[in-house]
């Protein structure tokens, strides 16, 4: 599925256009190749708090190139900057120190990061410096411009040896439209201190993931499996005959079923037990739409949003907890939506269903023992063959109101999951992060 739009605005009459007419010009983002470096260029690091040396550390483990001193004709790929020092909002001027004189030496599709301290952990002047981060490095995400990102990562006291994995997705193309977004390491599984090495990082890992069998869901099989899982996908009977045809080609595993059955969750965990010996990675991918306005909304579209988008993830999640089918270290993620945070017309039951994924992480964050962590996603617009059914005035609409002027692919869902189901990021727990380029809508 193409993007039309983007096509004409490569066009040189398009290029005319854009210019004289201020239209949106989306930039072809770069996104992460099995085989390349992680980062293509020059990463340009900053700020001189607690994080410093673990910045380094984790770009020279990657095999990136970094430096505080940029050479006078080179551009930056990436800028990381610490300001987990700032202890006072008028140490806040170091931001636009560092950032100021790097905006005008970017590369294409450059990645931004700010690190600091969860505000709630502190109090007074130092509190309110590290609560600021979060207006600077939304704006950044607005204006850095050609296909740039911006994230602010809070780091808990404690945990500055577990940054690695996450650094290495928002420094990295992988992150290629994820923007904006506040991402929170805290201490949750502390001592269970994974190394994994970035290229395989779920060497000798199953992960479960529903609707396998097309758009985002295969996707997320295909990124797991890239990245060493072994992947048991899991679809309605109607899809079995691509589902087979994506286990054999991944040399993985499948599952036919219809997750609101009401033996589901046993007969997940059953198989997932006896031919796994258990399950590291369980991706909720699955989902449906039955939109209709409110006072047209019929029982059955209700029910059955509802009952695939929510019951269904709340249940298998439970039986596979209760069973002692999660293994240590494992990973529990939702697939949300925007529309579950900003709402929209028409989508009171699948919106209601997607903030309960959300709810779904907040109950779960604070209970789970054994490093299991449980996160979600949140996509924007994404094309698929779900969103090629909206309405075309709608769907263009959708996918030009965000920082980058045109729709997500599901390999960027899919380079999120992957991101949490690494095993070294067993101290990313209860984050919801938006796959939308920074969508206007829902902030
Ligand atoms: P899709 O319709 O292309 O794929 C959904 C898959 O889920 C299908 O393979 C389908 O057979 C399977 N499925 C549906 N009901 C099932 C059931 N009862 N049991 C087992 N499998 C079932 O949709 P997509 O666009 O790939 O979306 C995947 C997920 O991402 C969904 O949860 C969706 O809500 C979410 N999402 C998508 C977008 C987007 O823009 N495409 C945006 C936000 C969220």
């Amino acid at each position: 599925m193409t993007d039309r739009y983007q096509s004409f605005v490569s066009s040189p009459v398009g290029k005319l256009l854009v210019k004289n007419l201020g239209l949106p010009n989306p930039v072809r983002l770069d996104r992460w190749r099995d085989g390349a470096p992680l980062v293509d260029g020059t990463v340009v690091t900053g700020g001189t708090g607690r994080l410093t040396v673990a910045v380094e550390d984790s770009l020279d483990g990657f095999g990136v190139a970094h430096t505080t001193d940029l050479g006078e004709q080179d551009r930056a790929k990436a800028l990381v900057f610490d300001a987990s020092g700032l202890t006072d909002p008028a140490q806040l001027v170091a931001l636009q120190e560092f950032f100021t004189p790097l905006m005008r030496r970017l590369d294409s599709c450059p990645h931004l990061v700010v690190l600091g301290t969860p505000p709630e952990e502190l109090s007074g002047n130092a509190r309110i410096a590290q609560r600021a981060l979060e207006g600077f490095t939304r704006s950044l995400g607005k204006e850095v411009g050609r296909g740039g990102t911006s994230q602010l990562v809070y780091v808990s006291e404690g945990a500055e040896s577990r940054i690695s994995s996450t650094l290495a997705f928002l420094v990295s193309p992988k992150s290629a439209y994820v923007s904006g977004q506040v991402v929170r390491i805290g201490t949750t599984g502390l001592g269970v201190d994974v190394e994994t090495d970035w290229r395989r990082p779920l060497e000798g890992k199953v992960a479960l993931v529903t609707g396998a069998s097309r758009g985002i869901g295969e996707q997320i099989a295909r990124v797991l499996h890239r990245d060493g899982a072994r992947v048991v996908g899991l679809d309605v009977p109607q899809a079995a005959s691509e589902l087979q045809a994506l286990a054999r080609e991944l040399d993985g595993d499948h599952l036919v079923l219809d997750i609101t059955a009401p033996d589901a969750p046993q007969r997940i965990a059953h198989h997932l037990r006896t031919e796994h010996g258990g399950v590291d990675v369980v991706v909720h991918n699955a989902g449906i739409t039955r939109d209709k306005k409110l006072a047209n909304m019929d029982a059955a579209r209700w029910d059955s949003v509802i009952a695939v988008n929510l019951s269904a993830p709340e249940r298998i999640t439970r039986e596979l907890l209760s069973s002692g089918t999660v293994n240590a270290n494992g990973r529990i993620i939702g697939v949300a939506s925007i529309a579950g945070i900003a709402g929209n017309v028409g989508q009171t039951n699948y919106a209601a269903s997607k903030a309960g994924v959300i709810g779904l992480v907040d109950s779960l964050k604070g209970e789970l023992t054994d490093a299991i962590t449980v996160n979600a996603v949140a996509p924007g617009f994404i094309v698929t063959q779900m969103t090629a059914a909206v309405p075309f005035a709608t769907r263009e609409v959708g996918q030009r109101l965000n920082a980058m002027s045109q729709g997500g692919l599901p390999v960027d869902v899919a380079e999120t999951i992957a991101w949490y189901a690494d095993p070294a990021s067993s101290a990313v727990n209860g984050n919801v992060v938006r796959v939308c380029g920074q969508m206007m809508l829902g902030a």
